[in-house]
């Protein structure tokens, strides 16, 4: 009996029809977030339900059914409706909560496209164009960073900071003791040297490689919060006394809570005096290296044997995309493969590897790359130079009001990168501990729908409780919306019905 299906027979017409379903309501989604639109209502920014709310409008009656909603449209519109009206709206210029912001137009055209092709660059066969375009933009970003070797360098995505971070660390050990590729650790201790605050990824990654988190060693940090290369010096020299084999230094290129640069330079020469793997964590900081007036900050990454770097934070590339980045492409493939190491001796780069998932330790993969490389294209490295210095602008333009306003208090007093940490401490306020107001206003400013804000204890020193941790990475912000919030922070705060 022949077996026929018409379990998909009418994808043209069937696609239109979602589309045409989707494309009014997407349309007016980007619209309830953008400032001057007819749709555009502050309160849109979604506000905070709790779990038990969620999971009765999802899972309830209106669930997964037996039948589907495939022939139920109504329904099935309701269900994506809800999804859209129950979300955090991200498109709002009040999502100031995390080191990513909206998406943008080219962004969703990026993953609409990948979505349509529904490829896996692991094999070049499989993904063509998409495998060139990953060698092409990690060649051409890497080369950024790495100015001295801009005809060898490269790079892949992964899918985490902590992938790029765990790859970078099992690179190191590949390359640098290759025996650990058949035999394990070797017999070695190998040990990790880092800042007290590096993203936690650096600890995960030593325990995912069977380190351990007691061969982290987290080194003091200066007065202004940056890795003490003198005292990581020290620490080497003592950790080598004591049998271990340094590894892999970390530095942290806009640290997670303060946006920290670890000076690279000073990191570099100590790497290289103990000959240990140097590896710059730019997972949110990296990309400074697109405007002129900030990039300093990364003086000294072109000596760095891998660097993490996150287009789908700072450059608003939709999430996730997140490329590691070397000084030699193929050690992509030596350090990762399978394959006897012997085959890519002495490879020259112009055989560039196209079956991408051989220079990595997994299998399928997502082209991430693609986005990032359309986002590229269509804004171009001007583009892409103006967003990260208006981003600045705006830090600058929060802190100058903010500086001048009674009960404001920085955390520290110049940010380096686009996040500022502070305080507001309201006039009745009594105690020297915040936790409770900022916990406050971040709830109510939420509550609100206005803004979505973090807040954060500070990692040295916790005198005064937890402070508000703000990430201005947004294209959409200006001045009027920093005048809003800080209007809505003080009122927030000044109202709130307690004292201490
Ligand atoms: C965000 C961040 C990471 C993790 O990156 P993800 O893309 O969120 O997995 C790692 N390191 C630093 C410094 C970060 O800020």
């Amino acid at each position: 009996m022949a077996v026929t299906s018409s379990l998909e027979s009418n994808r043209v017409q069937e696609l239109d029809q979602l589309l045409q379903l989707l494309h009014p309501r997407i349309l007016s989604y980007v619209g309830s977030g953008e400032v001057g639109s007819a749709e555009y209502e502050q309160g849109t920014l979604g506000s905070y339900h709790e779990p038990q709310v969620l999971k009765e409008i999802f899972t309830g009656a209106d669930g997964i059914s037996e039948k589907g909603l495939q022939h139920d449209q109504e329904s099935l519109m309701r269900n994506i409706d809800n999804v859209l009206k129950y979300s955090v709206n991200t498109w709002n210029p009040g999502f100031l909560d995390k080191l990513y912001a909206s998406n943008n137009p080219i962004g969703v055209v990026g993953d609409i496209i990948l979505s349509l092709l529904n490829t896996n660059s692991h094999v070049y066969t499989v993904s063509p164009v998409v495998s060139v375009i990953e060698n092409y933009v990690g060649r051409k970003y890497a080369a950024m960073f790495y100015t001295n070797n801009k005809t060898t360098c490269g790079g892949l995505t992964f899918s985490g900071g902590l992938w790029s971070n765990i790859t970078a660390m099992h690179m190191a050990r590949s390359l640098r003791f290759p025996e650990t590729k058949t035999k394990g650790n070797a017999g070695y201790r190998f040990a990790v040297f880092t800042s007290k605050h590096c993203h936690y990824s650096v600890e995960k990654a030593a325990i995912l490689l069977g380190l351990g988190s007691d061969a982290v060693f987290k080194v003091v940090i200066n007065a202004d919060g940056t890795l003490n290369t003198q005292v990581l010096d020290e620490t080497i020299t003592k950790a080598v006394a004591d049998g271990y084999t340094p590894l892999f230094i970390n530095a942290t290129a806009g640290t997670t809570v303060f946006g920290l640069y670890d000076d690279l330079t000073a990191v570099a020469a100590v790497a290289k005096k103990h000959q240990t793997w140097f590896h710059v964590d730019g997972s949110w900081g990296g990309n400074v290296v697109f405007s002129e007036k900030h990039r300093h900050r990364l003086n000294g990454c072109e000596f760095a044997d891998s660097i993490t770097t996150n287009p789908h934070k700072m450059l608003g590339v939709p999430n996730t995309c997140l490329f590691l980045l070397v000084p030699q492409v193929k050690h992509f493939q030596t350090a990762n493969s399978l394959s006897a190491p012997y085959l890519f001796h002495g490879r020259d780069n112009d055989d560039e590897n196209m079956d991408l998932a051989d220079g990595t330790m997994g299998c399928g993969r997502r082209p991430d790359a693609f986005k990032f490389y359309l986002s590229w294209l269509y804004y171009g490295t001007a583009g892409l130079r103006l967003r990260v210095d208006h981003a600045y602008a705006i830090v600058h333009d929060f802190v100058t009001k903010i500086s001048k306003i009674p009960g404001f208090q920085l955390v520290q007093a110049e940010p380096q990168c686009l996040q500022v940490c502070f305080y507001y401490i309201p006039q009745k306020f009594t105690s020297t501990n915040y936790t409770s107001i900022t916990r406050y206003v971040s709830r109510e400013l939420h509550r609100q729908g206005k803004y979505l804000m973090d807040f954060s204890p500070n990692p040295s020193d916790d005198k005064h409780g937890e402070f508000f941790r703000v990430v201005f990475n947004s294209p959409i912000l200006t001045d009027t919306v920093v005048d809003d919030l800080i209007h809505s922070i003080v009122a927030a705060a000044e109202n709130a019905p307690f004292t201490e």
